[in-house]
C-alpha cells in the first residue's frame, strides 16, 4: 500500500530548508553576530509561550538521545525539560557503566547505535574533540555539550543570552572573568563568542597555574578584543558589568597537590561586592563549590540562577532549530 503524503500541517512536519536544519552545534566559532541574533529571538519566544502555555507539541514525535560520559544537572535536565517541553521524548543516558561503552564500544558505534532510535543526540564526553568525532559518525545531529576541556557552546549561548536579557545590551561591556580558566571549558567558550561584539573588554582574574589558554586569547585577539590578566579581583572589580566566576576544575588536575594550593583562591561574598557596581551581574555556570558564599544569592546582582532558566529557553530554540522547526 502507498504511504499517503504528508499533512504539513502535522507538527512533525519539518522546514529542510531552514538554516539550521539536520546542523550539528560543536563549538561557538560557528555562530556569527546574525546568527545569535536569531537564536535569542527563538529562545525568547519559548519563552513566552513556556510562560504562557508551559508544554507545547513543536517537536512532537521527535527523540532526543542525551548521551553523558560525564557527571551533569543542568545540561542534562535543562536538555530533558527542553525536548518534553517541545513535546518530545528523550532516551537519558547518564550512567554509561551500563550501557554497551562499559564492554569497550567506541563513540562511533555508540552514536551510530542511538541515531537509529533517536533525530538529535546530545553528547558530553571528557576528551577535547569527541563531539567533532561523533558528528563525522553521524547522520543526524549531534549537540557537544561539553567536551573535557574544550567547549561548551550550549552553555555559551545560554550565558550571552543571560547578559542581554539581564543587562539589555551585549555591546560595551567589561566582563571578568575568575577561577580557573584553564581548565574551564565554559569560559573559553564565552571568551570567544563575547569576541563578537563591540566594545566588549575582557579581563581574566586566576591563580597563575590557571590562567586563559593562550590559543584562546590569541582566537580574541584577532577580534581586535582588549584582554588583561589579573591575580587578583581588586583592581578590576569596580568596572566590571558581567563578574563570570568558575569552579576550579578538581578532575582534570595531573597533581592533586596542585588542586590543593588554587582551591578557594576566591570567595565572592557580601562584603567584597561592595566595590561593585549596582547595576551589574554575577553569573556561574554551576556547580559551585565555595566560590560564592550562600549569603550573596539575595543579593539582585546574583543572576547564576536565572542563569540556568535562561538556559533552558535556549536549549528549547536549539532543539528546534537543528530539528527544523524554528
Ligand atoms: N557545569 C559546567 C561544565 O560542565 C561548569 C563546571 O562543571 O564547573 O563545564
Amino acid at each position: 500500500m502507498p504511504t499517503p503524503p504528508l499533512n504539513p500541517h502535522l507538527p512533525f512536519g519539518e522546514n529542510k530548508n531552514a538554516d539550521w536544519y539536520g546542523k550539528d552545534i560543536l563549538s561557538v566559532k560557528q555562530f556569527s553576530r546574525d546568527d545569535l541574533q536569531y537564536i535569542f529571538g527563538v529562545a525568547h519566544e519559548m519563552r513566552g509561550m513556556v510562560e504562557r502555555i508551559g508544554t507545547f507539541d513543536l517537536l512532537k514525535g521527535k527523540i532526543l538521545a542525551n548521551l553523558f560520559y560525564e557527571p551533569s544537572t543542568r545540561t542534562s535536565s535543562s536538555f530533558t525539560a527542553a525536548m518534553e517541553r517541545l513535546g518530545g521524548s528523550v532516551i537519558p543516558i547518564s550512567e554509561v557503566k551500563y550501557s554497551s561503552v562499559s564492554k569497550g564500544e567506541s563513540l562511533p558505534d555508540t552514536i551510530r547505535t542511538l541515531e537509529c532510535y533517536a533525530d538529535v543526540i546530545v553528547l558530553r564526553h571528557p576528551e577535547t574533540g569527541s563531539a567533532a568525532i561523533a558528528a563525522k559518525a553521524a547522520k543526524k545531529p549531534v549537540i557537544n555539550a561539553g567536551d573535557g576541556v574544550g567547549e561548551h557552546p550550549t552553555q555559551a549561548l545560554l550565558d550571552t543570552f543571560t547578559i542581554a536579557e539581564e543587562l539589555g545590551r551585549l555591546d560595551n561591556l567589561t566582563v571578568t572573568m575568575l577561577g580557573d580558566l584553564k581548565y574551564g571549558r565554559t569560559v573559553h567558550s564565552l571568551a570567544r563568542l563575547l569576541s563578537q561584539f563591540s566594545g566588549i573588554k575582557l579581563n581574566y582574574v586566576s591563580p597563575d597555574i590557571l590562567k586563559m589558554p593562550k590559543e584562546v586569547m590569541a582566537e580574541v585577539a584577532e577580534k581586535g578584543v582588549p584582554q588583561a590578566e589579573f591575580s587578583s579581583l581588586e583592581k578590576v572589580l569596580p568596572e566590571t558589568d558581567v563578574l563570570y566566576v568558575t569552579r576550579v576544575q578538581k578532575e582534570r588536575f595531573e597533581d592533586p597537590a596542585d588542586y590543593e594550593k588554587v582551591k578557594g583562591a576566591y570567595v565572592i561574598d557580601p562584603e567584597i561586592m561592595k566595590a561593585a557596581k549596582q547595576d551589574m551581574i554575577v553569573m556561574h555556570p554551576l556547580p559551585r563549590v565555595g566560590e560564592i558564599s550562600p549569603e550573596f544569592d539575595d543579593d539582585p546582582r546574583a543572576a547564576y540562577f536565572r542563569q540556568m532558566e535562561y538556559g533552558l529557553y535556549v536549549r528549547m530554540a536549539v532543539l528546534a532549530m537543528v530539528l527544523g522547526k524554528a
